[in-house]
């Protein structure tokens, strides 16, 4: 992949001639709006569609970003944002960029889980390719529709486990949406190459039934072999039309989500950012939360609230990195205790265990309560991942703090309504002692004279790297290792000056710089396993940064 490849792609715009007048005016990849220069307006067929004065895009940023602060309320910002985005790819992404901790939590969590809910209300232009079981027999015709053929990077979701918002069937395409968006923003993938999709397979959702508003198919969820016949189908389709493409799979409910990553994970370029991305972002979480607590991996013992993809994932994870340390694979799985909606995951369990809890099941007496597990368990860190609001309380987080002098307290559920306590709570309640991080962002606390800025657990951190790195060397398939070279190098990012802060994460306003590094080691990492299908150039990093798109307007004469 190269950022002239994709240039190349867009000025032959797909094979059809390159659009001029008012059709260059509605193509968002090529459209500059006010900044178009005297003589493209006259060779392009633009005068008199456009305002006399030619802007600049440093003058266009001004007036969008005054626009963009007008809107008093996160929803309107992303309504507005998204306008932009379909209208003018290039400013959408350098107004993201340089106010990317405004931004981000605007186009991603928690604002993008509201836009979700509403995406029906506020509808306005479509983004992406719906592909519904309705057109089982059709999806390589669908695939075809898209107007860009070099497809590299395809986020796909079938809407059935939204941020911690549960079953929102078609609904969920605001997160595809909104990660490539952040693939752009956050590792320069360039916009031509990403592709959002979701899989309508039908809604569990009764309330969607009845609402007339709803965008998606309206019947009950397909499972069972049609369904998987339909997935089959549709990555057959990918693999014809964009070989080269990385398929990363989004917010499946957990039946189908480990059961797809298992399927497809040795067959194509694929990851699962639910299981994966959060696993290392958690484990760069506790690297770093290790550099203010002072201990060492190999002592942690973790108590989950929440075992599906991501609790599950983030314990995978954690037992790989114990398992280079030397410890045996029992030892570490040992370390990590889950507490579901049935309280303590342990074997003696009535009825069978889900194949991804199994590796965890406790050898103990059923325990009912969190409070009960941490009792048993007395756990160093305490991480939640259960999309339950306010399942970590007063007396739990006070007890984290009792056992330990600087407990780990991650609060990963999103969106925000859905953490499991606030930034204020758990500094609050553990006298300012916990090591807290957040799935989605809290504003900073100031307690007893002190300012504590809290990190975010996101995998926003190291999703968009994981893909640059995979794209620029054509890695043929994404492997655990990856996950764990970018969860480290993701935890050396962070700096003496975010520990001072109590963050144990770099800020997000250094999220390119922290892709680039994350990039070049998963690039690096696909070379050393033999998984490149380009050859490797002598400096990655300098490849990685080549590569980048840059959200500049290019000169079309
Ligand atoms: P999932 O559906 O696979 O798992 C949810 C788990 O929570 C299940 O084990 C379920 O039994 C458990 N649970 C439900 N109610 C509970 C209760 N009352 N008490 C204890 N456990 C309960 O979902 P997931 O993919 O693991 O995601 C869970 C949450 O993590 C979501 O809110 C999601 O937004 C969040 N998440 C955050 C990030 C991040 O980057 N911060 C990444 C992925 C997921």
């Amino acid at each position: 992949m190269t950022d002239h490849d994709a240039d190349e792609g867009l000025r032959s715009h797909g094979g059809l001639f390159f659009p001029t007048g008012p059709a260059l005016l509605t193509n968002s990849l090529l459209n500059k709006g006010t900044a178009f220069t005297e003589r493209e307006r006259d060779v392009l067929g633009l005068r008199g569609l456009l305002p006399p004065r030619v802007f600049t895009i440093e003058e266009q940023l001004r007036r969008v970003y005054g626009n963009f602060q007008r809107k008093a309320d996160p929803l309107e910002k992303f309504i507005f944002l998204t306008t932009l985005q379909n209208r003018n790819e290039t400013l959408f992404y350098r107004l993201v960029e340089e106010h990317a901790e405004e931004m981000i939590p605007i186009i991603y969590t928690p604002t993008v889980g509201q836009a979700c809910l509403e995406y029906g209300a506020i509808f306005r232009r479509s983004r992406g390719l719906f592909i519904s079981i309705r057109e089982r027999g059709r999806v390589s015709e669908i695939l075809r529709h898209w107007p860009h053929p070099d497809v590299r990077m395809i986020v796909v979701t079938d809407g059935e486990r939204i941020l911690g918002l549960g079953d929102l069937g078609a609904l969920g395409m605001g997160i595809p949406v909104g990660k490539l968006s952040l693939y752009t923003a956050c590792a320069g993938l360039h916009p031509y190459y990403c592709l959002p999709v979701t899989l309508d397979v039908g809604t569990d959702n009764e309330k969607l039934h009845d609402d007339p508003l709803y965008i998606g198919i309206n019947q009950r969820r397909v499972r069972g072999p049609e369904y998987d016949a339909f997935i089959a189908e549709f990555v057959a389709a990918v693999r014809q039309a964009y070989p080269k493409a990385l398929l990363q799979w989004e917010d499946f409910g957990n039946t189908n989500a480990f059961r797809l990553l298992r399927a497809y994970r040795d067959q194509i370029c694929s990851f699962n950012d639910d299981i994966q991305g959060t696993a290392a972002v958690a484990l760069a979480g506790l690297l770093g939360g290790l550099r203010l607590t002072g201990g060492s991996l190999r002592d942690q013992r973790l108590l989950f609230l929440g075992a599906g993809e991501a609790g599950t994932g983030i314990a995978d994870l954690f037992v790989s990195a114990l398992q280079e340390e030397g410890l045996g694979l029992a030892e570490a799985r040992s370390r990590c205790w889950f507490v579901d909606s049935q309280g303590l995951v342990v074997r003696s369990r009535p009825g069978r265990l889900a194949e991804h809890k199994e590796p965890y099941a406790q050898d103990h007496p059923p325990v009912a309560t969190l409070a009960g597990a941490l009792e048993a368990h007395r756990p160093t860190a305490l991480i939640g991942v259960s999309g339950q609001a306010q399942g970590f309380t007063r007396e739990i987080v006070a007890r984290m703090a009792a056992l330990n002098p600087r407990p780990i307290i991650f609060a990963l559920s999103n969106p925000t309504s859905k953490a499991e306590c606030t930034a204020e709570q758990a500094y609050q309640w553990s006298d300012g002692r916990a090591v807290f991080a957040s799935g989605s962002p809290f504003p900073p606390v100031t307690i007893a004279g002190r300012t504590y800025v809290p990190g975010q657990g996101n995998n926003v951190y190291i999703f968009p790297g994981v893909g640059l790195g995979a794209l620029v060397c054509e890695a043929s398939r994404i492997t655990d290792g990856m996950f764990l070279t970018a969860a480290r190098t993701l935890a050396a990012q962070a700096g003496e000056e975010d520990f001072a802060l109590g963050r144990v994460y770099p800020p997000l306003s250094k999220i390119r710089e922290v892709s680039v590094r994350i990039a070049t080691a998963v690039a690096g990492e696909a070379h050393r396993a033999g998984l490149a299908r380009r050859p490797r150039p002598a400096d990655i990093e300098a490849d990685v940064r080549a590569r980048m798109f840059v959200p500049e307007y290019v000169d079309y004469f």
